[in-house]
């Protein structure tokens, strides 16, 4: 099932990410921001597995940078993931190329999660906020100190924002796409929207191997991130319930289920990500302290989006 991680090269990657994620945002999603905006995509060689957006004053660009070691790593932990995320009797039917184009899903859908929390960075608002002119260039960046802020709680708020809406957007593509994995992967509806909530869990992995569960200067901990997975898409499911239908499911059941696999997850994870499973599963206080400064700093203002 292993495949070389050679097998394909990261330039073909990143082209394919250019061809569908960073046209699909480029082209689609122009229509939901207030005003003409440039944004423009790039990726960039340097060693290191980060990912950040900043405005460029002089020419008047919001940029999203990648790094191709963020996207060659994720490429290696997506080549085995089946083995994390399949019940064997889900997958004992597929061939060799099916299960290939199931992690090939897997890792697509991690890239297009990236790449829609560092839109989400610039369509939200967060480079501008407390700015009343735009007259620096202001930086997201995910692994280093933000230098636009030096609120942590902001910092942490915007980080759960940018996931959040992210999230919404990414499942929604995962909706869009399910009939058309169906028949391409040999799978029913009810697994793939199992797979797809296990592994998504999955991409914050990567964080702890890097830096353990642990907050960063403003991101949180990559399990409290796999909650805000999951409370995202619960969201998403609360505005639009009609989307479980073909799923043969309710709001009630996706909720029991999605919880369900967070906590299988965490208990399979318990002793690398060093998790009191109670505390963690049991309450909401991180999400609903973000709810609360979101309320209180009229993000609104500043963002770019035409709604919300
Ligand atoms: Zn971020």
């Amino acid at each position: 099932m292993k495949k070389d991680s050679n097998f394909e090269e990261l330039d073909e990657i990143c082209n394919m990410i250019e061809i569908t994620t960073v046209r699909h945002i480029l082209e689609i999603y122009p229509q939901f921001l207030k005003n003409k905006t440039n944004i423009s995509f790039n990726f960039f060689e340097k060693n290191s597995l980060n990912a950040y957006a900043k405005y460029d004053y002089y020419n008047d660009t919001y940029e999203i940078y990648l790094g191709k070691k963020l996207i060659s790593e994720l490429r290696n932990i997506s080549l085995n993931i089946i083995n994390n995320v399949s019940d064997d009797k889900d997958i004992s039917h597929m061939t060799r190329n099916e299960l290939s184009k199931l992690e090939d899903s897997i890792f697509y859908f991690w890239i297009h999660f990236i790449c829609h929390h560092e839109w989400f960075h610039i369509a939200r608002g967060h480079l501008n906020y407390g700015s009343k002119n735009i007259d620096k260039c202001f930086k997201i960046n995910e692994l280093q100190t933000n230098d636009y802020t030096k609120n942590n709680n902001i910092g942490l708020c915007f980080e759960i924002d940018a996931d959040r809406y992210a999230w919404k957007f990414v499942f929604g593509s995962f909706i869009m796409t399910v009939d058309n994995l169906e028949k391409e992967l040999n799978l029913t509806v009810d697994v793939l929207l199992k797979f797809f909530i296990k592994s998504m869990m999955y991409i914050f992995d990567l964080f702890v191997d890097l830096g353990g569960n642990n907050r960063g200067t403003e991101h949180p901990a990559p399990s409290e991130r796999m909650i805000i997975t999951i409370m995202s898409i619960q969201e998403a499911i609360h505005i639009k319930p009609e989307i479980l239908e073909k799923f043969d499911m309710n709001e009630e059941t996706f909720i029991m289920m999605s919880t369900t696999l967070l906590r299988e997850h965490f208990k399979n994870h318990e002793l690398k990500y060093k998790l009191d499973i109670d505390k963690l599963i049991f309450t909401s206080q991180l999400w609903d302290d973000y709810i609360q400064t979101l309320k209180n700093m009229k993000l609104d203002e500043y963002q770019l989006l035409r709604e919300f």
